[in-house]
């Protein structure tokens, strides 16, 4: 009978003795000796990983026993992870041999060939992958010692390139992208713009994937939500959450913003309510028929707008006759320096009761904050104890700061001016008094809000006029002071377009 011999040993392995070349081939041709085999030839294998089949002395055999078919008997190995680490490619690997009717036998492991011994093999076999798997899970171990360091070992991120030699690589943010996702963070941080339209607008300025397409609107919502931006790395799988030692691309105040208008929109926004700019008076005007608020939408590729009710079948306002009468009317709207005194008073005894307020919300604030160092303290002091282990401080420690960084944005929305100087009195006033003036070039925000001020119970349209069911304090006091320029009539009246 003919035999050959297979050796494999890797570069970490030439120093252990026991799996030394020399010590295979000796172990192989004693049991050749023994069993009644020939050796034919010796193939060996030298530093390469036993994890991929595609090994350069391997393939050789393989192509030797395929040339010589019936020539060779059995294929001697030392162990079975020599010839593979993997179940999967152990079992592929003796398929092929048994096939050119050559016998696979491991001369340290009692292996025969009857069920129980193929029963061993595979358990032997699956040892070996276990044993790789081991391995892996220790360069897991690495990549967190790596994800420690600051460092993003994945994939790198839209806006990111990998840099640095293999080992010690990195992220760093790349033009003109990165610039472009600073843009949208910036723009959702004013809170008066939706996610849709910066989405938008972001494919306008060049905003696009490594592929050249505009980002879909799931990758957009994962982009803002990604906490590489303000320079964090979140890997929960491996239970990292910290700062990492690459370059932000937004300053973590404004991701943090970004972050707390995202989730109090998905608590706070009804779907009708959802601020447009294309339609300014949506969640303002309501059906003169039935009192519902009036939807509104584009037409013949946004050349044609109208307001409409989605139960009335012709209540159809054109959108541009609209607005222009609208806005003529707030312009006509003449405030009577009494209302203005009014007004002045009332800002002042409001921004005074507010401090009071506010002064309140910031000391239970302060308080929540010196709760939590408290309890960040008692953390790192079980952890030098003993008590908590390093892993499970890191994981309470970033939660608490977390606490801290949403109650540091709380804080903002308390801030308010130390003193109501004359000054920017005044500067309420002159604004609220040129308001009704410049509602074409205001921001969608603040349209808003005047539309709440001014129009507390919403505005209808009925034969070129606007009335409105309740009308705000504001507007009755001025009337009151000022009977012969009510507002609530306009000076013109305009044809309104219904469509046919
Ligand atoms: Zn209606």
């Amino acid at each position: 009978m003919k035999a050959i011999i297979y050796c494999r040993v890797s570069t970490q392995e030439q120093v252990n003795e026991g799996n030394s070349l020399l010590t295979q081939e000796r172990l192989c041709r004693q049991y050749g000796k023994n069993n009644g085999y020939e050796i034919d030839k010796v193939f060996v294998e030298e530093g390469e990983s036993a994890k991929t089949i595609y090994r350069t002395s391997l393939k050789n055999m393989m192509k030797y026993c395929t040339l010589t078919e019936g020539k060779i008997d059995a294929v001697l190995i030392y162990r079975i992870d020599r010839l593979s680490r993997e179940t999967a490619d152990y079992i592929a690997l003796k398929v092929f041999f048994n096939k050119l009717g050559i016998k696979v036998i491991s001369t340290s492991e009692p292996i025969e060939d009857t069920p129980t011994g193929r029963f061993l093999e595979t358990v032997l076999a699956s040892s070996a992958q276990m044993d790789n798997e081991i391995r892996g899970e220790r360069s897991k171990n690495g990549m967190i010692d790596r994800l420690k360091q600051g460092r993003w070992m994945f994939y790198a991120p839209l806006g990111y390139r990998t840099e640095g030699a293999k080992g010690a690589s990195n992220i760093e943010p790349v033009e003109p992208i990165a610039g472009y996702i600073n843009r949208v963070f910036m723009a959702l941080s004013s809170g008066y713009i939706t996610v849709e339209e910066v989405r938008r607008d972001s494919a306008k300025w060049g905003l696009v994937t490594n592929r050249g397409k505009a980002l879909s609107i799931s990758m957009f919502h994962k982009m803002i939500r990604n906490p590489i931006y303000k320079g964090y790395l979140d890997v929960p799988s491996m239970g990292i959450y910290q700062k990492g030692s690459f370059k932000a691309i937004v300053d973590e105040k404004v991701f943090d913003q970004v972050q707390y208008i995202l989730e109090s929109k998905k608590k706070k926004m009804p779907i009708y309510r959802k601020l447009n700019p294309d339609f300014p008076l949506r969640g303002a005007l309501k059906c003169s028929k039935c009192g519902k608020l009036l939807t509104a939408s584009w037409a013949k590729q946004r050349t044609i707008g109208h307001y409409r009710c989605s139960v009335c079948t012709n209540v159809n306002l054109n959108k541009k006759v609209l607005e222009n009468t609208f806005s003529e009317y707030l312009k006509s709207i003449v405030w009577n320096q009494i209302t203005v005194e009014v007004v002045k008073e009332a800002l002042l005894l409001n921004w005074q009761s507010h401090k009071k307020e506010y002064e309140k919300e910031l000391a239970k604030i302060a308080k929540q904050q010196i709760e939590i160092r408290e309890l960040m303290d008692k953390v790192v002091d079980k952890n030098m104890r003993g008590v908590y282990s390093d892993s499970l401080a890191k994981t309470k420690l970033n939660d608490y700061e977390r606490n801290l960084a949403e109650l540091r944005l709380e804080t903002q929305k308390y801030a308010s001016p130390d003193v109501m100087e004359a000054d920017l009195l005044n500067y309420s006033v002159d604004f609220m008094r040129n308001i009704t003036g410049m509602w074409d070039k205001l921001d969608i925000e603040p349209k808003h809000r005047l539309h709440k001020m001014l129009f507390p119970d919403g505005i209808v349209y009925l034969n070129g006029i606007f009335t409105t069911p309740v009308k705000s304090c504001l507007i009755e006091l001025n009337d009151l002071v000022c009977v012969e320029n009510s507002t609530m009539v306009t000076p013109r009246r305009i044809e309104l377009r219904l469509p046919g």
